[in-house]
């Protein structure tokens, strides 16, 4: 699997967690060969990230909190942020401290 690939499914792993948690009305969607249970505001958001990270021309790619290039628009960094802080909470409490290296915290 692509380290990209990888990512992302960390990724849509955070964002489908805070949308059970926090949004009604989720439907399977796939994206990046997942299927996903995601509202369509949080299935927008992934599909932004999903691009922002294949058009990310930094490789290795740095934790987006390090790196110069503020490549995500000021409402999609901001719905970022939440889904990383909530999520990434959650996920601590799992046990699963490896999805947090490399993200937005
Ligand atoms: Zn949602």
């Amino acid at each position: 699997m692509s380290k990209i690939n990888k990512d992302m499914i960390i990724l849509a792993s955070f964002i489908e967690l805070y949308c059970k948690h926090h949004h009604d009305n989720q439907d399977t969607v796939m994206e990046i060969n997942k299927e996903l249970m995601l509202c369509s505001e949080c299935y927008d958001l992934l599909k932004y990230a999903v691009k922002r990270r294949r058009n990310c021309p930094k490789d290795p790619k740095p934790a987006c909190k390090n790196c110069d290039t503020h490549c995500y628009g000021p409402k999609y960094q901001r719905e970022i942020r939440q889904v990383m802080k909530y999520s990434g909470k959650q996920f601590v409490k799992k046990g699963r401290i490896d999805y947090l290296l490399h993200y937005f915290l």
